[in-house]
């Protein structure tokens, strides 16, 4: 008689995106996943609120908000790759999309490396929110013919084609904007935007506080500061903003300074 050794299944992880805060954005599959993990991942733009719905699991928090003190993404990927081998079923909760600015390549890579199965359910992005959240359409059939998610980390680098992008006429959605507006609007008037192209961001998207800050590539920086603008936030800038910035420009009874800007 043969003796069959078997090697213990591993289990697998799904790498989940949550949406940007609003819990009912979460996709069913998301939501079905997290009832049955028995281990979750979470970052901390994912919020606490989703884990109402994994009660049964182990929940290992890995934030890694900027500039505070995060988790090294070498740690989170060998607790992926540690918890699958046990056999778990593992579910890595990411903010919005799994796919933008969520380092989900490294992840990827360490888990193929390791031989672990995995599936990637895709979520709302936080741009996506924002233009939600605005009552507006990214593109334009008269003036936006796409959109670029951008992130505004490398924003003083020459590693974002600034140039190509501040000419390309589509809407630059830009993520983890706000401590880094200054370059920003340095790299967008030096590649050729114009100054009075709106931008409008929004803090908080699909949350209970967000709020839009409306103003002009110009003036970003000023009325920024001005109306304390705080991360979360993305940026959405270009001429498919200008009827919903002037709109909203209007209302802001309290800053006509910043509506007379946009509306010039
Ligand atoms: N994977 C995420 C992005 C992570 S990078 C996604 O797809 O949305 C983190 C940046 O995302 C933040 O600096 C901010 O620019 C943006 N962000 C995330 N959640 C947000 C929200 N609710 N409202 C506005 N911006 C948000």
């Amino acid at each position: 008689m043969k003796l069959h050794l078997q090697k213990a299944k591993s289990g697998k992880v799904f790498l989940v995106g949550a949406g940007p805060g609003d819990i009912e954005l979460l996709t069913l599959k998301a939501a079905r996943l997290l009832a049955s993990a028995d281990v979750v991942l979470i970052d901390d733009l994912a919020g606490d609120e989703v884990l109402s719905l994994c009660p049964q699991a182990r929940i290992i928090h890995v934030g890694k908000r900027g500039g505070c003190t995060s988790t090294p993404q070498s740690f989170i990927e060998k607790l992926l790759v540690r918890e699958a081998l046990a056999g778990h079923m593992v579910v890595r909760l990411k903010g919005g999309d799994v796919s933008l600015f969520g380092r989900a390549s490294e992840e990827i890579a360490a888990l193929d490396a390791a031989g672990i199965e995995f599936e990637i359910v895709p979520g709302v992005t936080a741009g996506l929110a924002a233009a939600a959240a605005l009552k507006s359409s990214l593109t334009h059939r008269d003036h936006a013919h796409g959109v670029a998610f951008i992130t505004a980390h490398g924003a003083e680098g020459a590693e974002i084609p600034w140039q190509a992008l501040a000419q390309s006429a589509l809407t630059l959605v830009v993520y983890m904007g706000v401590a880094r507006a200054a370059s920003l609007q340095a790299s967008l008037l030096a590649g050729g935007l114009s100054g009075n192209t709106p931008v409008i961001a929004v803090e908080n998207a699909s949350r209970a506080d967000a709020r839009s800050v409306c103003s002009t590539v110009a003036a970003m920086v000023d009325d920024f500061a001005l109306q304390s603008l705080k991360s979360p936030a993305v940026l959405v800038i270009g001429e498919a903003m200008r009827a919903r910035a002037v709109e909203l420009a209007s209302q802001e009874a309290t800053h006509q300074d910043v509506a007379i800007r946009v509306v010039a």
